[in-house]
């Protein structure tokens, strides 16, 4: 491979690393959305709880006051029962009276019941305090590790992007141009691509004879004549030494493979 086609492999490469990092930089506000549903959820849980409590304790409060009204009213009959002059009115009152104490057997009973609502929801409102307090925290540890992820691939970002950005400058104008106009800012799009079993890497298309040989010449940069990419023939990967200890990395020779895995 000629240093023109390994140069915009190589810018390919770090475009595709860049792609990369930048696709996980946008996958920080997704998820720093999910924790924000997640938090939301947990407050509305624990709200809900202490809600349902407040309405049993409220519920509990009227019905007492209710009780109280009617031993008040059993009170203003009794006495009224004294100034009754007729037998009518007296069964009248005393059936008030009767009627007013079932009533309030009738709350009493009410009041017991939300007695041990109020027991148990006091429980859930409590349990659920403690749930929200630990998913807080939880989420807290999330966010805060979603932040520093976001911060490093920003970071990551900008140093990939100032090393590619030097790269390119140092690659032939001509180069250059070509690379940028079939790859057209597309992330993930490649726009070098291999020849495989005698197809283009990129679209498929079968490559002709003549074409190849002009790409096996590496004078010129040659493109696809289905899809327009830059086309190159990987290097025959170097025979695998058979074992490494004949070789000693201060003085042997170093082992270099130009193989390169197929872009997409
Ligand atoms: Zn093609």
């Amino acid at each position: 491979m000629n240093d023109v086609i390994a140069g915009l492999v190589r810018l390919q490469e770090m475009d595709k690393a860049l792609d990369a990092l930048r696709q996980q930089v946008n996958r920080v506000s997704p998820r720093r959305a999910d924790i924000a549903v997640r938090r939301a959820a947990a407050l509305a849980a624990q709200e809900q709880a202490k809600k349902a409590l407040v309405d049993a304790q409220l519920s509990r409060k009227n019905k007492e006051l209710e009780i109280d009204a009617k031993d008040g009213a059993v009170r203003k009959h009794t006495l009224e029962l004294n100034g009754v002059k007729s037998n009518d009115a007296y069964r009248a009152l005393q059936s008030e009276i009767d009627a007013a104490k079932k009533e309030k057997i009738f709350l009493e009973d009410q009041v017991l019941v939300l007695m041990e609502q109020i027991e148990s929801l006091q429980k859930a409102a409590k349990a659920g305090e403690l749930e929200a307090q630990k998913v807080k925290t939880d989420l807290d540890g999330q966010d805060k590790a979603l932040d520093a992820e976001e911060a490093e691939a920003k970071s990551l970002v900008e140093t990939k992007k100032t090393e590619r950005d030097a790269f390119f400058s140092g690659l032939p104008t001509e180069a250059r141009s070509r690379y940028e106009a079939i790859q057209r800012g597309r992330p993930g799009f490649a726009a070098v691509v291999p020849i495989n079993n005698l197809v283009c890497g990129g679209c498929r298309t079968a490559i002709t004879p003549n074409l190849l040989n002009q790409v096996m010449k590496e004078k010129e940069i040659i493109t696809c004549e289905g899809c327009s990419r830059i086309l190159y023939i990987v290097a025959k990967p170097v025979a695998p030494v058979a074992s490494l200890d004949s070789v000693s990395p201060s003085t042997g020779p170093a082992v270099v493979s130009e193989a390169k895995a197929p872009a997409q």
